[in-house]
């Protein structure tokens, strides 16, 4: 198979998102794949989108996900700089080649200009085409017209003929000729357009295969046709199909998360997270759908990357994760569980890890991270400030004249005499008993109980929970349940 060497090239504008990661993750692939190169490289020269910060969010989002590269900021290689901002002499003498060369010139009209030449052509109801002067203006006059505040740009001539690009996804893609303008290689502000840069990147940087999200694929006729105006080579090309909601909608924030960082954040793992995205407009053999990474290097193909839009899943997403998280070693579960912890303000103590894996074990089946202190966060509050669910106490406490304050009543004393030091198992084995002698059923006891010490009928074992409060908050929590009840 040929070696593929392919890039992940994002221009810095926020963290990374749904359709970036999935872009990253299908270049990695096929790099790995066929033992090719991974590169990564930041399109930078949009100056009014810029954020600089973005460089190293996405860095950190690339990962986190996992996906590693060969070649390009960060980790170096031997085609750098891998900052387009910091190649801008290369961009240059490929723009002044063109001009020489008669195939691209300098045009100086204002926004004002342009904006009424369309409007002229808006009125006459016809389309709006930048218009090539019959000679092209001297560098000379290009300088008068900078000196005197006007914005110089450098435009390429269009092609007369229709140009066609084949694509390994959507196949042959025709644009016909009169549907092409001479368009901008290098802006006013002195920097080259993403298609100028980018052609003139992959062909220094020897990228052999260009894939990107569908909404490039419209304009790839650009870069193509630049590419032959400088006789740089035309890698292949896959565009990814779109990715949708469920309701056919173009993903968007509306409907939740759709940065990695977010869903990060909310916590997920990023193997489920990398698992789903690889569904996004690929279709494993046999349908198969759970992967690890190194299975989906084995058995990603072009052949199965179709071209319908792809439907972002949130539910298969939580299923994935919460498998995942079922099947994860501890330890990888527990630098998850710590990164998640370090990203969001919980109740649970960071620090000690004896009591994460512990809180890991007894929350088994979990979600997401963020059911962990949904269930726990309670247990590691201050005693006194958690609300009683007023519907529970109702049911687990009032009903049948207070048998669940009875129990607690009688309970109180109990488990004051009682050694904590026993723990969880311990602590399940005194309440065993206790329902024996009382001839109660576990519920009618764990329940009060877990109500007057979380607020809540949800809690993980009851052992276990207590184990965590301790002796003190545990009876703290019980005084604090049955002193509300007579002040109410
Ligand atoms: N820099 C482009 C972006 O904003 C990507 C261009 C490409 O992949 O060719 O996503």
């Amino acid at each position: 198979m040929e070696k593929l060497k392919t890039r992940f090239a994002p221009s810095p504008t926020g963290h990374l998102h749904i359709g970036g990661a999935r872009t990253a993750l299908f270049n990695f692939l096929l790099a790995r794949q066929t033992g090719g190169t991974f590169l990564v490289r930041i399109e930078d020269t949009d100056r009014a989108r810029h954020d600089e910060s973005a460089v190293a969010k996405i860095v950190e989002d690339l990962r986190w996900l996992g996906l590693a590269w060969d070649e390009g900021i960060e980790v170096g290689g031997p085609n750098g700089p891998y900052r387009q901002s910091e190649r801008l002499e290369l961009y240059e003498s490929h723009v002044q080649r063109l001009v020489d060369e008669g195939k691209a010139y300098y045009a100086f009209e204002t926004a004002e200009e342009l904006a009424a030449k369309r409007a002229l052509a808006a009125a006459e109801k016809r389309g709006f085409r930048y218009e090539r002067p019959a000679t092209f203006p001297s560098a000379d006059a290009a300088a008068r017209a900078r000196a005197s505040g006007r914005p110089v740009v450098v435009r390429f001539c269009a092609p007369a003929g229709d140009v066609t690009i084949h694509d390994e996804a959507f196949g042959d893609v025709t644009v016909p000729a009169g549907e092409m303008e001479d368009f901008i290689i290098r802006k006013g502000d002195g920097y080259p357009t993403f298609y100028l840069a980018n052609v003139v990147d992959d062909a220094a940087m020897g990228v052999n295969l260009v894939c990107r999200g569908q909404e490039f694929l419209g304009q790839t006729w650009r870069q193509s046709v630049l590419r032959r105006a400088l006789g740089l080579p035309e890698p292949k090309f896959c565009h990814l199909p779109l990715i949708m909601d469920m309701r056919g909608r173009k993903l968007s924030k509306r409907d939740g998360d759709v940065d990695v960082q977010s869903f990060r954040k909310a916590g997920y793992l990023p193997e489920a997270l990398v698992n789903l995205i690889a569904l996004l407009g690929w279709r494993p053999a046999g349908d198969i759908e759970r992967m690890t990474l190194a299975e989906m290097i084995d058995s990603f193909s072009f052949d199965r990357i179709g071209k319908a839009n792809a439907k972002f899943d949130r539910d298969k997403l939580l299923a994935f994760n919460t498998d995942a998280a079922a099947g994860a070693d501890p330890d990888r579960l527990l630098a998850g569980f710590r990164d998640y912890l370090s990203l969001n303000d919980t109740a649970i103590p960071v620090g000690d890890d004896g009591l994460l894996r512990r809180l890991l074990e007894i929350t088994r089946g979990f979600r997401t991270f963020a059911d962990i202190p949904a269930k726990c966060g309670v247990l590691f509050g201050p005693d006194d400030a958690f609300d009683y669910d007023a519907k529970v106490v109702r049911k687990v406490l009032e009903k049948n004249d207070g048998a669940g304050y009875a129990v607690l009543t009688d309970l109180r004393d109990k488990l004051g005499a009682f050694d904590f030091a026993a723990g969880a198992e311990g602590i399940e084995k005194f309440l065993a008993d206790y329902c024996q002698t009382a001839d109660l059923g576990l519920g009618k006891v764990a329940q009060p109980l877990r109500v007057a010490v979380t607020g809540t009928a949800i809690s993980p074992a009851i052992g276990e929970t207590l184990a965590i409060l301790g002796r003190d908050k545990t009876l703290a929590r019980i005084n604090r349940c049955l002193a509300a009840r007579q002040a109410g």
